[in-house]
């Protein structure tokens, strides 16, 4: 479904009540990001009576604000001058629904041969590897997952291959009893490769549809880190030559460029497949995950909406869009 159609049917209560539950949690997720950016937009369009060089600046500036990234603010920017000569528009509230058609536009234009999808298989075991540095929501993530898998009864091992702390196995272990799934673990401090065997081997012997592999996010240096998750890797392929099937790496939305950075060095070490951004709830600068889309060419497959067992959802730019500009919209 088309932006503007969905946008239609949120106006006229067309909606279906899956698509309403979902859009309630990107709203609610996405409430700091669009107060603080809202009224800064409303600020703007209330502030401007013409749009003018200084109209352009301005919102310029707010686009940065929400962490859209440089790059895309300008883009943005460059489009809505192209839309207010075509449209001959003087006052700003006839490109209002404009700027947030243009962000969709260019979402949806860098991302075209991107794949949202989660890449499960349908029939044998499916492997997917979580990566990312300490704190940003790996285990979280992984235990929500678990959960919906589990729900759509499906199969599901999780694997404690973050051996670095102990307490990150147990972490695992607690959403593993949340969510009713097992936990392959070892012993802190041991070898995490030896724990990803060993969680193969099951998965295979056990029919399992789905197995989540916790990482470390931290060793005693980058380049250790990075041979750690390549062994981790070899092991999976010894065994199953097409996984892992998805090389996830969770980013921190609170930490903004922070986790561009993060993002650009996971990349050019290891083939990672997409992104879990969470803690979108967390931050008013939501707006990182356009700068993600448009400067690191990473699909954003997976969104944190809050810490419960069931604030994780795939990534819906139309809801993330929705979400992020609902007190904007005005009706055409
Ligand atoms: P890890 O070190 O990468 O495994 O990170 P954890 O899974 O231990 O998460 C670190 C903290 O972030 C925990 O307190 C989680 O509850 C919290 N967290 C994870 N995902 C989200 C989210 O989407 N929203 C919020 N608000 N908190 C989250
Ligand atoms: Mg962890």
């Amino acid at each position: 479904m088309g932006f503007f159609d969905k946008i239609k049917r949120a106006f006229t209560g067309e909606e279906q009540p899956e698509e309403v539950e979902v859009q309630e949690k990107y709203d609610k997720g996405l409430e700091k990001t669009r107060k603080t950016f809202g009224e800064r937009m409303n600020e703007l369009f209330a502030n401007f009576r013409t749009v003018d060089e200084d109209f352009f600046e301005e919102l310029e500036e707010t686009l940065i604000g929400a962490d859209v990234g440089f790059e895309t603010a300008i883009q943005i920017t460059e489009a809505l001058r192209q839309e207010v000569k075509l449209r001959n528009a003087k006052k700003p509230a006839e490109i209002q629904n404009a700027i947030i058609e243009k962000l969709v536009d260019l979402y949806e234009e860098e991302g075209i041969n991107e794949v949202n999808e989660l890449n499960i298989q349908e029939d044998g075991l499916t492997v997917i590897l979580f990566v990312g540095v300490n704190g940003v929501g790996k285990t979280t993530s992984i235990g929500k997952l678990a959960h919906q898998y589990k729900n759509e009864g499906k199969k599901v091992l999780l694997a404690a291959a973050d051996t670095f702390r102990a307490g990150a196995i147990d972490q695992l272990v607690v959403w593993g009893e949340r969510a009713g799934v097992e936990v392959v673990r070892g012993n802190a401090g041991g070898d995490p490769a030896a724990v990803v065997y060993d969680a193969v081997e099951r998965a295979k012997n056990e029919q399992v549809d789905v197995l989540l592999v916790d990482t470390a996010g931290r060793l005693q240096n980058k380049v250790n880190l990075m041979n750690e998750l390549e062994k981790i890797k070899r092991v999976i392929q010894r065994e199953l030559p097409e996984a892992p099937h998805e090389t996830l790496l969770v980013l921190d939305a609170t930490t903004g460029q922070n986790a561009m950075v993060q993002a650009k060095q996971f990349k050019e070490t290891t083939d990672v497949t997409g992104l879990v951004l969470t803690k979108l709830d967390g931050t008013a600068k939501g707006g990182i995950v356009l700068a993600i889309r448009n400067e690191l060419h990473l699909p954003v497959k997976l969104v944190g909406l809050g810490e419960g067992i069931d604030d994780l959802e795939p990534f819906e730019p139309n809801d993330f869009v929705v979400g992020l500009f609902k007190g904007l919209l005005k009706e055409e």
